[in-house]
């Protein structure tokens, strides 16, 4: 028999696909890539390489289906809600089994797994949550949740005799002791996520989700930036990244798009890039300038120089600026 496990980096889901792998499946696991992934501890490492590492160590092989405009439209207009940020947690897991179910019916497997713990996230882990993402994903008895089964209906691969009732779990509720428990029994010693959170679930991160719903402005490369440095709302057309390092700042001039402004200081002057996306006029470019020279060294200087350049044009301006002040910096940071 052949299944697919929905893996979402975190513990339980990894467990879950382990546990079937282990009664004799064809497990092929399958990690749904979205904009909203992000490892702190591990930011150079991509997810699904962090995740293959791990299910290959447990000799499971690994698919990655990305998504990401079709994504955004949930996170803009949730059929069930958010949860406590911008997370539209019922949707989001709706969309996947939609997705996994046709990548299921092509490679010849016959049942889905998830690692769904009974009661342990309030929205979307509860017995009539569970039965909502079931029947609207089209899946009705071939979803298995290997952790809580016992506790559940039983389901057609247990009906069918695919897998054994008995040899299936019956975890409830938040405590992780026996996930813990039941990963050292499979030799898995880091139980940190390797894709790292999901942001929507960040308050910090849900404000700047929030700014670009306001502004009708969802969209990857949106997210792109608003998931580095500091971020700010300069006009209704207008919003800035402004890196915090080096690290920052180079990953700020990669996701450059033609059109977008980059402003700097003058090579001598220590500080940070700072990218300006929307429609600039005068005004705008002043403020930008003003916002990226608070965050350089000026040397006991009232003003400095900003060097600025469209995107992907090489001819650098030169813009002279105070910094912003404090009280007009909190008004737009995000
Ligand atoms: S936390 Fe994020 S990835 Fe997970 S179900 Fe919710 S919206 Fe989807």
């Amino acid at each position: 028999m052949k299944a697919i496990a929905l893996i979402s980096g975190g513990l339980d889901s990894i467990l879950a696909a382990r546990v079937v792998s282990g009664l004799g499946i064809d497990v092929t696991a399958v990690f749904f890539k979205i904009p909203f992934f992000c490892n702190p501890k591990k930011p150079g490492i991509k997810p699904e390489d962090a995740i293959r590492k791990l299910t290959g160590s447990l000799g499971i092989k690994l698919a990655v289906i990305v998504l990401a405009d079709d994504f955004l439209e949930i996170v803009r207009h949730p059929a069930h809600g958010y949860g406590s940020n911008v997370n539209p947690c019922i949707d989001c897991k709706i969309f996947m089994l939609k997705k996994a179910a046709e990548f299921m019916r092509s490679s010849g497997s016959q049942f889905l797994v998830t690692g769904e713990v009974l009661g342990q996230r309030p929205m979307s882990q509860n017995k009539q949550s569970l039965g909502v993402i079931e029947k609207e994903s089209g899946l009705e008895g071939l979803i298995l949740r290997p952790l809580s089964a016992r506790l559940l209906n039983e389901t057609i691969p247990e009906k069918k005799g695919w897998v054994k009732r008995e040899a299936l779990l019956d975890f409830n509720g938040r405590s992780r002791a026996p996930q813990i428990e039941l990963a050292l029994k499979f030799g898995i010693k880091d139980y940190s996520s390797p894709a790292g959170g999901c942001l929507l679930t960040d308050p910090h991160f849900a404000d700047r989700v929030k700014d670009l719903l306001n502004h009708n402005e969802l969209t990857v490369e949106n997210v792109g930036l608003i998931k580095v440095g500091r971020y700010f709302r300069v006009s209704a057309d207008v919003k800035l990244a402004v890196g915090r390092n080096e690290a920052e700042d180079n990953r700020i001039i990669s996701l450059a798009l033609p059109g977008d402004f980059l402003f700097d200081p003058p090579a001598d002057v220590a500080g940070t890039t700072a990218l300006g996306r929307g429609k600039f006029n005068d005004q705008t470019i002043q403020l930008c300038a003003s916002i990226a020279s608070r965050y350089c060294d000026l040397n006991g200087q009232q003003s400095i120089n900003i060097i600025y350049r469209i995107f992907p044009l090489e001819e650098e301006k030169i813009i002279t600026v105070s910094p912003l002040s404090e009280e007009e910096l909190v008004k737009i940071r995000i």
